[in-house]
This record gives structure tokens, C-alpha cells and sequence, in this order.
């Protein structure tokens, strides 16, 4: 087996390590998203998927071109990745991968999941973080059903525009998912873009180091 490539810098070595084969295989969160920019909605819901499913580690895989955000537009995928590095340095048991924004073209997270399986093998558990947002829509993503197969797939409160009630949210698809026990904050990337295009303050709302990068990048403001 081949372990040249690069998943996750802080974890690699970890889950190839024997002692995960000899004993339990590293449970392991993969938190996709657009991060534009990361923010406190995001880092809540990781850190309580990995207490309340003992997750070994979080990583989290920003998205090079998001097929689902192609005709809005997003932010250069190096200035994402360089604010989720900045906003998780200071956590041990998370880190940032680089597999889909060096992948060309469109990603879908199937083929993502695939790629990890392949590297990890049985020596990793996947547990693939959403907001239930993005979980309501799971059924409509490619290959949803194999999805389920090669993760469990953990769902977060959000406060949903619509008011679409959450208990329907599990009930969507054909597979389970699991509610991550966490406190729905109500804060979105979207949001924080404008806040910043029309001059107003998003400190506290994201961590100080991304909050820095943001404002030395001069991002969001035209
Ligand atoms: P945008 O506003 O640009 O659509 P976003 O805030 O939804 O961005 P994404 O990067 O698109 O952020 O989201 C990645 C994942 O994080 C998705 O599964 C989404 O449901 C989840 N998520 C984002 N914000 C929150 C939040 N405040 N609470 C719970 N889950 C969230």
C-alpha cells in the first residue's frame, strides 16, 4: 500500500501507526465545507463531534471548487485553508487538509471519502460532519446511499432559515444520521461577508487569528 500521499499532516502518521491496527482504528471527523471564512458556528460543532462520538481527531477539508457554490463565487482556496490553519493551530486534535483544494475541478464528497478510505484503509472510522442544512440535503448529493457506507454521517443543530423542523431533517434519506448533542449557533459565512463588505465588525465571531488574516488580506471588502 502506498502512503505517499498526504491526507492530513498531523494525523498520517498517527493512523498508520500499528498501534491503531492492533487495537482500535482511529475514529476520525472529516468536516467538508466552503470555510469562507471559518467561523464559530463551525469550530463548535467539530469540537462537540469529537467529545460526544470520542473522535481521535477532526480534520477539515476545505473544498476547492464547491460544486454547490460555483455560480455564487468563493475566495481563493489558499486564502480558505490559511484562515482554518490559523483558526485550529492552537487544537491538538485538529488539522486542516489539503486533498480537495489540490484536486482540479469540481469535488464531491464521495470521491473524497473514497480517496481517505484507500489511504487509511481499516486503520481509520469515518464520522463526516454537517449542520443540518447541508444534512437536509444529503439525498440529493452524488453516490448519497455509498455515502453512508464508508462514514457515519453526524449532524449538527443550525438555525434553519424556513423554520424546517429538525425531527423531518433525519428522516430524509434512506440512512441514518446521527444528531451531534451541540448548542445551534446562529452564524453563517455568508453573513460575515456581508458584515465585513458593509464595515461592520465580525471579531469574536471568528478566532482572533483568522480575524487578523482577514483584515491583513483586506478580504471581503469589495
Ligand atoms: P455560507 O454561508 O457561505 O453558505 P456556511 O456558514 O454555511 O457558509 P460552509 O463552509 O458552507 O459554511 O459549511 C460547512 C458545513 O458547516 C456545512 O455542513 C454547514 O451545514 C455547517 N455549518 C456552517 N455553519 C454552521 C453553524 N452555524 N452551525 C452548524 N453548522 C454549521
Amino acid at each position: 500500500m502506498s502512503f505517499e500521499q498526504v491526507i492530513s499532516p498531523r494525523f498520517d502518521t498517527l493512523i498508520d501507526n500499528a498501534e491503531y491496527e492492533t487495537d482500535r482504528p482511529f475514529r476520525l471527523g472529516l468536516f467538508g465545507g466552503t470555510f469562507d471564512p471559518v467561523h464559530i458556528g463551525h469550530l463548535h460543532i467539530a469540537e462537540r463531534a469529537r467529545e460526544h462520538y470520542a473522535l481521535d481527531g477532526v480534520l477539515f477539508i476545505p473544498t476547492g471548487r464547491p460544486a454547490r457554490k460555483l455560480a455564487e463565487g468563493f475566495s481563493a482556496a489558499e486564502d480558505r485553508h490559511a484562515m482554518l490553519v490559523a483558526a485550529t493551530a492552537d487544537n491538538e486534535h485538529f488539522d486542516v487538509s489539503r486533498l480537495e483544494i489540490e484536486r482540479c475541478g469540481v469535488t464531491y464528497t464521495i470521491d473524497t471519502l473514497h480517496l481517505i478510505k484507500e489511504r487509511y484503509g481499516d486503520r481509520a472510522s469515518l464520522f463526516f460532519i454537517t449542520g443540518d442544512d447541508a444534512a437536509a440535503d444529503i439525498a440529493t448529493w452524488k453516490n448519497a446511499e455509498e455515502i453512508a457506507t464508508l462514514a457515519t454521517v453526524l449532524s449538527a443543530k443550525r438555525a434553519i432559515p424556513g423554520d424546517i423542523e429538525r425531527s423531518l431533517l433525519h428522516n430524509v434519506s434512506h440512512f441514518h444520521i446521527e444528531s451531534i448533542d451541540s448548542c445551534p449557533i446562529d452564524v453563517s459565512s455568508r453573513e460575515l461577508r456581508a458584515w465585513v463588505r458593509q464595515g461592520r465588525s465580525i471579531r469574536y465571531l471568528v478566532p482572533d487569528a483568522t480575524y487578523s488574516y482577514i483584515r491583513e488580506q483586506r478580504l471581503y471588502q469589495g
